[in-house]
């Protein structure tokens, strides 16, 4: 099961191979390609974040927000929307049919942190998260816990369950059992797990950094699992003297590498944020269990990384680079969202395998989403 066997790709293919053959993690030369110049401010997001990285950047450019505020407002854009299914309101739910949402967020001028999870009933557990290390002695709140403190602080309670998703969430349901007594659709039904969430990290004009992460987790899900995203040093992760980075996808392999604490400690060590992020993904193809990768030892997952620095570079890399349909049909689906100077926009990502390496398996989830993409266009 080395890493030397496995084939690295993306713009830091050398100084991947150099690290593979060490297997340390070790600061290493930047290769001038593909890599951001220093501007601020900058604030870097998930692909869904494409609005939300331009309301937190004339949030600090145009009100001289703080960078916390600035991207919990870009968050919320998402939290709010019912047609994205991977976060707060119209959020996919876990298998009883219930939403429960997970957030993080970290304030770098004042070091402090907030989370939630398993929240119900509130659709901007960004928010609630912040409150919690606003006004609380604590970090972290669960389930009816977080949702009583969540009530007492004002948020309104809602049905955060949209029709669509009811409806996925029944199809979902229907072809789980061959045998049982739901009649199959024969449509696009996400039997797999779909994944979605949206992770934000802003710098300021003057070098302040804050970051949130806020998800409704897998789709059917074990009621009451908790994700990647609440957790501090993995759904996100701010150091003010160095920069902030975050996660979407797979959040158990996530949480086994600390993916955000990892990727903010790699920058600190001397990597740009495009290399951290890489490194950070083969990190957590080393600490996958066999069950978890094809013949060829390539993950059976999905799993992104986003970060800035504190002098505003930024970077995003993926696991696996976009079947080519994608690429072709919808390129936004393989990149990540940038706001800084040059503008609000979407950038590709950097891959580790290239998309003649996606396993079968994943080749097949990805078709079905595909079709479902196509069928939403229309
Ligand atoms: N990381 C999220 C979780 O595991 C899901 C995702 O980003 O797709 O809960």
């Amino acid at each position: 099961m080395s890493i030397t066997r496995r084939t690295f790709l993306g713009s830091s293919a050398l100084a991947l191979a150099g690290m593979a053959a060490t297997g340390k993690v070790e600061a290493r030369p930047v290769s001038p390609q593909n890599q951001s110049s220093p501007k601020r401010p900058t604030v870097v997001s998930s692909r869904n974040g494409i609005r939300g990285v331009a309301r937190a950047y004339d949030l600090m450019t145009q009100k001289q927000a703080d960078p916390l505020d600035a991207v919990i407002a870009g968050v919320n854009i998402q939290e709010l929307d019912p047609e994205d299914q991977s976060v707060g309101y119209g959020g996919l739910p876990n298998a009883d049919g219930v939403v429960q949402l997970d957030a993080s967020c970290m304030h770098g001028p004042t070091k402090r942190a907030g989370a939630v999870a398993s929240l119900e009933g509130i659709a901007t557990p960004s928010l609630v998260a912040k409150a919690v290390m606003d006004y609380t002695d604590h970090i972290m709140l669960v389930g009816p816990g977080a949702k009583r403190f969540a009530l007492d602080m004002g948020f309104k309670e809602q049905n955060l369950f949209t029709e669509e998703s009811r409806q996925d969430w029944l199809r979902w349901k229907a072809r789980l059992n061959p045998h049982d007594d739901w009649l199959d659709h024969d449509d696009d039904v996400m039997v797999e797990t779909p994944t979605g969430t949206i992770n934000m990290n802003g710098v300021d004009a003057n070098g302040n950094i804050g970051s949130v992460t806020t998800t409704s987790g897998l789709a059917w899900k074990i009621p009451g699992r908790v994700g990647d995203s609440p957790i501090i040093g993995t759904g996100q992760y701010c150091d003010n003297e160095v920069g902030a980075a975050g996660s979407t996808g797979r959040g158990e392999a996530n949480i086994k590498i600390c993916g955000a604490f990892l990727t903010v400690e790699l920058m600190r060590g001397g990597m740009s944020p495009q290399e951290a992020c890489l490194e950070a993904l083969k990190r957590a193809v080393a600490m996958t269990e066999d069950r978890l990768l094809d013949e060829k030892d390539r993950p059976l997952f999905s799993l992104n990384y986003y970060a800035v620095s504190k002098d505003g570079r930024y970077g995003g890399a993926t696991m696996y680079q976009n079947p080519q349909a994608y690429l072709e049909e919808f390129p936004e689906r393989g990149a990540y969202s940038v706001a800084n100077a040059d503008g609000a926009r979407h950038e590709p990502f950097q891959f580790v395998y290239e998309n003649s390496e996606i396993p079968a398996y994943m080749q097949g989830r990805l078709m079905l989403r595909l079709k479902r993409l196509r069928k939403a266009k229309k």
